[in-house]
């Protein structure tokens, strides 16, 4: 179906602020009808959840997680970028790989796979959209940004 981005988006994100309330979070968004997409709904809060999982993850409590919704020309963007630990720039390349865990996090003992951002991107890539991680250097925080062709009203 067609469904509005910023819509979903506010939803998921209301929910991950009250139960992650130690977090600082900003949501920025855009007029829903401006973010209109033409994908499945469910997918797309299943992208959204992983991607705050990870940003709470990774993130220190007081430290900010920050979502912005919105739409130039013909893309819609969503963009998550939080204020943890980053990524090195040796794993940057593999982390939407299947299995592919940062060395940090590989040691952690929380019983997660590192699949999360490989099926985020397989999704994405399914509705004709683009993935991209980001983190300038350890320590600054990631940044993840979506991008996806617009829905546009055919006219007859
Ligand atoms: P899961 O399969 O439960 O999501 P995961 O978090 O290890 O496990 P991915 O979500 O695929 O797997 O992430 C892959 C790796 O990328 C992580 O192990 C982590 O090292 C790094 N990573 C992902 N998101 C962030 C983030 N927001 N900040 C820092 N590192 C991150």
């Amino acid at each position: 179906g067609v469904i509005a981005v910023a819509n979903v988006a506010k939803r998921v994100v209301r929910k991950w602020q009250r139960i992650h309330s130690s977090h600082r979070w900003e949501f920025e968004n855009a007029m829903p009808e401006e973010t209109l997409v033409q994908m499945n709904e469910v997918r797309l809060e299943q992208v959204l959840r992983a991607l705050l999982d990870n940003a709470c993850k990774y993130t220190p409590d007081e430290k900010g997680i920050a979502v912005a919704v919105w739409r130039m020309e013909d893309q819609v963007y969503v963009r998550i970028r939080d204020e943890g630990e980053g990524i090195l720039p040796e794993d940057l390349p593999h982390v939407t790989e299947r299995f592919y865990r940062a060395d940090k996090a590989r040691s952690r003992q929380e019983g997660s796979v590192g699949l999360g951002l490989a099926i985020c991107r397989e999704i994405v890539e399914h509705y004709r959209g683009r993935f991209t991680v980001r983190s300038v250097t350890q320590g600054q925080g990631t940044e993840v940004e979506m991008m996806f062709p617009a829905y546009v009203l055919k006219k007859e």
